[in-house]
């Protein structure tokens, strides 16, 4: 997978295609998997890197969302958590199944959660991760050493899925790539052109390595933009009301102290109303989140003042060591993409439910669900464009593809596991040369050969494609990437063919956006 390969594929492209996806998260690629798996004829582009937008910013939660349950809605929670089985089976290196433990501090609270999360048990039926129980005072120390004793009266116990969103991001492209999908990563799409009927049919887009313009012709266009959905429908149709409800999500990343163990705590009802999770991830305890109505989305959102006291108030209630800003080695944020309702005041309560809407000019947009629904959002979507392009009715054969890099056993690797089947590959890397071996950072595992890796075989084209998305160094010690940066810039200028004055340009704008994951 080069994006060589994939400007060549777009060069040689005779006539137009079935499907443009505009959009590179989870949403876009899932569609582009969908589609080509069917044998459609599939492009992809993305204006930034793979993943920038929403979909590197998640709680790595592969969830039926026990929130939703408590709002009633049934479907979406079987529907998640039937997703939630079909992405352990088809992606087992990447999804792995956690214990969270809803701590009870008053008489009611564990009969109640524990009522709530056996409904939660059932609902998955076959696609169940494991039985929830309540648990003593004991079993709750046990399993959370970290938690605050005072008033502590046991916990229940309930299972779900974690994953590491841009590492599956990633084996997603590398997936459609394999099913003869074209996926293109800094190629912002400018313009629809409409044909003598004033339907769109296709894209003006240019590549921002060589500043080259191009149009690609469509007999459908997706607009799987997440929260900036409604700027492409603008562009189709200048009068078209927004649908989009913009959220900010933030997490604060602590050392593992906070959360030790291999249990994450779930606290069901924060002073906002929200759930809110402190989650072991990557060796690192990640705690969140907000929920902040933002007025429109920006690509690197910011994590604001009141968001960070809020998560460091709320950790404090919970945790025994109470964190402070000074513990805190990552701040990240995200928009989520939520769908409009007139009814709903506030975006806590807006569904999480995926909508698809198809304008008058024939831009098919794919907007709202989650991380964990994305391959039936995408199945939805592939359905409707199909029959929206007159295109010959193919039936979808996701259920049961499995993720580039399928490893069962793939814990063995140690922390190259988010590779799968492609972390042999990479040692291989180190073996060749033992000076890619070396940790590079003490605080961080990754090595150079990671790097190497990344930009001969991810597409990581930008210093900050590697410290934020195809290593998580960015997102788990801002600190630590920021000294990672040199050496990454000059192991990707060597594969790159590149010179000082770039990687000097990479560190300073790497620089630029990490300084805000640092408090
Ligand atoms: C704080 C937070 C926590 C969450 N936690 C979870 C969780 O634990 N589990 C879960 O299941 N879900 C979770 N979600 C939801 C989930 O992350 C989102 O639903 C999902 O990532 C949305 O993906 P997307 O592809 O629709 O959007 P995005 O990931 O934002 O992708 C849209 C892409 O479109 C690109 N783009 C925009 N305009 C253009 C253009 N003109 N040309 C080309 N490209 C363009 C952007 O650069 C972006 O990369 C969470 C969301 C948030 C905000």
């Amino acid at each position: 997978m080069t994006r060589s390969e994939m400007t060549s594929r777009l060069a040689d492209h005779p006539g137009p295609w079935d499907m443009i996806v505009v959009g590179g998260g989870a949403t876009g690629v899932g569609v582009a998997i969908d589609a080509a798996s069917r044998g459609y004829d599939v492009l992809l582009l993305e204006q930034s890197d793979f993943g920038k937008g929403t979909s590197s910013r998640s709680t790595k939660l592969v969830h039926g969302g026990v929130r939703y349950l408590e709002q009633g809605n049934i479907s979406l929670v079987m529907e998640a958590l039937k997703e939630r089985g079909l992405l352990f089976q088809n992606a087992p290196h990447l999804v792995r199944n956690l214990g969270f433990v809803v701590p009870s501090y008053d008489w009611w609270q564990a009969p109640f959660y524990g009522l709530g999360l056996k409904v939660y048990n059932v609902l998955a039926g076959k696609y169940g991760f494991g039985t929830s129980r309540i648990l003593s005072r004991e079993e709750t120390l046990d399993r959370l050493p970290s938690i605050e004793t005072e008033g502590l009266r046991g916990g229940v116990i309930y299972y779900d899925g974690q994953f590491d969103d841009t590492r599956l991001l990633i084996h997603m492209v590398a997936t459609a790539a394999e099913q003869g999908a074209t996926l293109l990563n800094y190629a912002p799409v400018t313009a629809l052109t409409k044909d003598a009927d004033d339907f769109i049919d296709g894209v003006i887009a240019h590549d921002a390595e060589t500043g080259v313009e191009f149009c690609a012709k469509s007999k459908v266009v997706i607009n799987a933009t997440g929260a900036f959905s409604d700027n492409l429908r603008r562009q189709a149709d200048p009068s078209v009301k927004p649908i989009i409800a913009p959220s900010q999500g933030i997490h604060l990343v602590f050392d593992r102290s906070f959360v030790p163990g291999d249990t994450a705590i779930m606290v069901p009802h924060t002073s906002d109303g929200r759930v809110m999770f402190a989650i072991p991830w990557h060796n690192h305890a990640l705690v969140g989140t907000t929920d902040t109505p933002v007025p429109a989305a920006v690509l690197e959102p910011v994590a604001m003042e009141h968001e960070i006291d809020f998560i460091l108030n709320t950790a404090a209630l919970y945790l025994a060591k109470k964190p402070t800003r000074d513990d805190v080695l990552s701040a990240f944020a995200g928009v989520r993409p939520l769908v409009k309702s007139s009814d709903a005041n506030n975006t806590a309560a807006l569904s999480r439910d995926h909508t698809i809407d198809i304008d008058q000019s024939g831009l098919l947009t794919i907007c709202g669900g989650k991380w964990t629904t994305y391959r039936r959002m995408a199945e939805d979507c592939v359905n409707q464009a199909a029959m929206l392009g007159h295109l010959p009715e193919k039936s979808c054969q996701t259920q049961h593809l499995k993720i580039h890099g399928f490893r069962t056993n793939s814990e063995e690797a140690g922390h190259l596991y988010v590779y799968g089947s492609d972390a042999e590959k990479v040692r291989e890397l180190m073996k060749a040369d033992p000076g890619l071996a070396a940790q590079m950072h003490p605080d961080l595992p990754y090595v150079g050969a990671e790097v190497v890796w990344a930009t001969r075989h991810e597409m990581a084209r930008r210093v900050e494609d590697v410290l934020a998305r195809r290593t998580r160094a960015l997102f788990l010690n801002a600190r630590a990437a920021l000294n990672m940066a040199p050496r990454v810039a000059e192991l990707m200028a060597h594969e790159l063919n590149q010179n000082e004055s770039w990687k000097a340009r990479q560190i300073r704008s790497f620089n630029e956006t990490a300084r805000h994951y640092v408090l």
